[in-house]
């Protein structure tokens, strides 16, 4: 599967409140926190190992915050969009 540089989960990273949902959901393990902060002051959530998602968009369904995109396979357009 073709993926985007940074894998196929984009975070808008400002929507996110670090409630990490989407990281206790993730069947994979992929996500983790970031150690910094985002422009409101919140950790959030990063694709940590990308190796291991397969676009199954749990983490998308989770999120209450429409933060996550899951991008096709092309890298270009999107799968799930709460944006
Ligand atoms: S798409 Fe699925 S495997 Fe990938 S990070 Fe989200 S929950 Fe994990
Ligand atoms: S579920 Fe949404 S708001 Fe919560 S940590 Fe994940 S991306 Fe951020």
């Amino acid at each position: 599967m073709a993926k985007t540089e940074n894998g196929p989960v984009l975070f808008d990273i400002d929507k996110c409140k670090g409630c990490e949902l989407c990281v206790f959901y993730c069947p994979r393990k992929c996500l983790s926190i970031s150690a910094g902060f985002n422009s409101a002051g919140n950790k959030f959530a990063v694709l940590s190992a990308p190796e291991g998602c397969n676009s199954c968009g749990i983490c998308y369904l989770m999120c209450p915050d429409y933060a996550v995109k899951i991008m096709v396979a092309d890298g270009q357009s999107e799968k799930h969009s709460g944006g």
